[in-house]
């Protein structure tokens, strides 16, 4: 309460809490009494208490969320796919071009990201495009294209699923379901997704706040489907010079908040194939648990993305790097 609140303001808040059913806790110091409210409550608008008459500030210490809080589970997320853990002291290599082009294309991503070491392979097959006039994708045949090249180099599949009509093709051919930017919050996505017992990519959305993206893999997981990871990729800022700004805060930050996985894509983080590998050791040092990167055997041809693509050689060099960074933070790659 403010300074100098007056007893029947302190009374109307009190009788509001315990009107929304809280228990209230009353400390009356020389200059402020503060209010504790303790209950079950948990979708309150700290705001509508404070515009209430001699109220200072009001503040949730709780989280909004619970499931993905790390509380929840104290020690950490692994999800386990085949041989491949998501989440342990090993960390996880997603990578290929930004969209399946064609069945050449992908198996040469596939050899690149296979020799290369990584684990899962990438590519869309629907596309979030800002112009409906840009390339769009090529729909369940280019998920077919990925689950041969996959399956032939004992990779995993990720794509892209825009929405719900989509689930069932996805289900079919994908390992990791990946919810994009753009999809964060559409919420009647994730409920989709929360009825599926196989593992979500949930992208931060280009303005979401970490809590707004918590909010959405708890919208998955309030359905029942925990194999949630996060995944870090740059959001929209006034910097001009990169595509997004990479948050690499957001990878301990994510760390403290929830026990899900987070992944690292310095790829749309960046927008430019020089800044990649550099962001890419960073969100490693900073505690990533996965990269998933965008890679081409010619990416300056490629239909989409190809600024922020690395070339091959690029992309094995990476690799390598990783794997010292890795060792430095006590992990592997
Ligand atoms: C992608 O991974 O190619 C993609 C479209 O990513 P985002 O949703 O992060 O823009
Ligand atoms: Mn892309």
């Amino acid at each position: 309460m403010q300074e100098g609140a007056t007893d029947a303001q302190t009374e109307t808040v009190i009788d509001r809490l315990v009107e929304m059913g809280f228990t209230v806790h009353r400390s009356t110091g020389v200059r402020h009494t503060v209010l504790g409210g303790v209950g079950p409550q948990d979708d309150f608008d700290p705001a509508a208490l404070e515009v209430m008459d001699g109220v200072k500030e009001c503040h949730r210490i709780v989280s909004p969320y619970k499931l993905a809080s790390r509380s929840f589970r104290p020690g950490g997320t692994v999800i386990k796919i085949g041989g491949v853990e998501i989440g342990g002291p090993k960390i996880v290599s997603m990578a290929g071009p930004c969209s399946v082009e064609d069945t050449r294309q992908i198996e040469l991503a596939a050899d690149i990201v296979a020799s290369a070491g990584a684990q899962v392979i990438r590519g869309g097959a629907f596309k979030p495009r800002s112009s409906p006039y840009s390339f769009q994708g090529l729909g369940e045949s280019g998920l077919e294209i990925l689950r041969v090249a996959a399956n032939r180099r004992g990779l995993l599949v990720i794509s892209e699923v825009m929405d719900q009509t989509q689930i069932p093709l996805l289900v079919q051919y994908s390992d990791i379901l990946q919810v994009g930017a753009r999809n964060m919050q559409n919420f009647n996505l994730l409920r989709e997704l929360g009825k599926l017992r196989k593992p979500v990519l949930l992208k931060r959305g280009i303005a979401a706040t970490i809590e707004e993206l918590l909010l959405s893999a708890e919208y998955v997981m309030s359905g029942g489907n925990y194999e949630v990871m996060l995944c870090e990729r740059g959001i929209r800022t006034f910097e001009t010079s990169t595509r997004n700004t990479m948050d690499i805060a957001a990878m301990p930050v994510l760390h403290r908040l929830t026990h899900l996985p987070v992944i690292a894509d310095p790829s749309h983080g960046t927008g430019r194939r020089e800044y990649v590998v550099p962001m890419a050791l960073a969100s490693v040092a900073a505690g990533a648990d996965g990269l998933l990167v965008e890679v081409h055997h010619d990416p300056d041809r490629a239909l989409s993305d190809g600024a922020q693509t690395l070339r091959p050689d690029q992309f094995t060099g990476m690799m390598q790097q990783v794997r010292l960074v890795a060792a430095a933070v006590g992990r592997t790659a």
